[in-house]
């Protein structure tokens, strides 16, 4: 099964799976998942920097105004410490670090803010003024699973985070109880809405990217369906055409310096191979002789084209003519090799396929002229005996005398 199939198979099977209560996808899904949202992430959590920033250094009013006693404390804590952990944040961000690291620096701005509202409430927890102040909490809550959206799993830890510090050093404070009370359900509500809130903004961040990515794959499988001969898997005419742009174009440098093979390979006697053992086994026959022919390219600027019904054109990229006969004759000898009966082939037992080759510069010859000269050869290939690569190589003198046609 290609890298493809299976890549379209989890998807599909995270589609189906909608219903089921999973964030998560199966691990190659869930990379390119990351890799999707990557840029997106770290400009969504750079974004927030600024204005979080401004609010944030705001609230020096509330200090002023509710705990003047605590204010230069607070202004050294908010610029001194949390304001440069912001920038440094902000910019480390920008580079797209990884995932763990990305939300991790991420999930330390609203940390770092509710440690610094909690420490100055801690030193004035007898002040009267000083519950008003900790509701400043919330505000970090909304900060780290709404406007960050940070990743669930840190959304869940940062929510744990903060509502277990705020418990923590509210509670065994003198404050009234009934002002506790009003403070614990305020932080556990906030924390349940929010961290739901960021679960289902995830979820349905994933479900958009499972649709992309499904669509996309759908797109690339039409694409390639149009390429493909469709019974021997080996490229069609049409991708002929565009890869010959692409590797041979005007646009390509030093293309001229290019020394081109072209192969051209036909079945011998496939109209009576037919013709005895069926259509079906025919068509067995030929994606065998494909297989044989792909397993020849040397790389991937060699093409292989299924150019007719049993008629195979081969072009080695930067090859001479010595190097095109020598894979011809392999290929000859491979097929060959597979021993496939052909009572009917008038001169061998089994079937095999006669190859014309021809090679040249770029600089003198334009590929469809090698294909023709290619062509030429096949047809003396054919006329000598078939079996046979045409020119044959140099030590082999079976088919140097040209005769009549069979
Ligand atoms: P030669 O040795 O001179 O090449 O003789 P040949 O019989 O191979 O040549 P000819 O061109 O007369 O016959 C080609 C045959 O290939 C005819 C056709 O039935 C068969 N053929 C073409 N495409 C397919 C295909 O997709 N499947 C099968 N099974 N046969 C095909
Ligand atoms: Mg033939
Ligand atoms: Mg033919």
């Amino acid at each position: 099964m290609s890298t493809q199939t299976v890549e379209r198979l989890l998807v599909e099977h995270c589609i189906a799976e909608r219903g089921h209560r999973r964030v998560r996808f199966p691990p190659p899904v869930e990379q390119a998942y990351e890799g999707y949202s990557r840029r997106y992430r770290a400009r969504l959590i750079a974004s927030t920097i600024l204005p979080s920033l401004l609010l944030y250094n705001l609230l020096l009013v509330a200090d002023f105004l509710l705990l003047p006693q605590t204010f230069l404390l607070a202004a050294f804590c908010h610029l001194a410490l949390v304001t440069p952990l912001l920038l440094f944040v902000g910019f480390t961000i920008r580079g797209e670090p990884r995932l763990w690291l990305r939300e991790t620096l991420a999930m330390s701005i609203p940390l770092a803010m509710a440690a610094q509202i909690l420490f100055i409430y801690s030193i004035n927890i007898n002040h009267p003024a000083a519950q008003h102040y900790q509701y400043l909490v919330l505000l970090t809550l909304i900060y780290a699973n709404v406007s960050q959206r940070l990743d669930f799993r840190f959304a869940l830890a940062a929510t744990t985070m903060l509502v277990a510090g705020y418990l923590g050093v509210v509670l065994p404070s003198a404050e009234p109880f009934a002002s506790k009370l009003v403070g614990m359900t305020a932080i556990v509500s906030i924390g349940y809405l929010t961290l739901s809130a960021n679960f289902w903004m995830e979820r349905d961040a994933r479900y958009g990217f499972l649709r992309h990515l499904r669509d996309r794959l759908q797109r690339e499988d039409a694409e390639l369906a149009a390429n493909r001969d469709a019974l021997t898997g080996l490229s069609n005419r049409y991708q002929l055409e565009k890869r010959i742009d692409e590797l041979y174009g005007a646009g390509v440098e030093n293309v001229h310096e290019l020394s081109v093979g072209a192969l051209m390979v036909d079945v011998d006697h496939f109209k009576a191979f037919n013709d005895h053992y069926g259509h079906p086994a025919g068509d067995t026959c030929l994606k065998r002789i494909a297989g044989a022919i792909a397993a020849q390219l040397r790389n991937e600027n060699d093409l292989a084209i299924r150019y007719g019904g049993e008629e195979f054109l081969i072009l080695l990229y930067d090859a001479d003519l010595a190097d095109a006969v020598r894979i011809a004759e392999r290929l000859r000898r491979a097929i060959e090799g597979f021993r496939i009966p052909h009572v009917r082939a008038s001169d061998h037992d089994d079937v095999t396929v006669s190859v014309g080759a021809m090679a040249g510069h770029l600089a003198r010859y334009r590929i469809s002229e090698l294909v023709d000269g290619a062509d030429a050869a096949l047809y003396i290939a054919k006329r000598n005996g078939r079996n046979r690569v045409f020119p044959p190589l140099l030590a082999d003198s079976r088919s140097l005398v040209l005769k009549p046609h069979a």
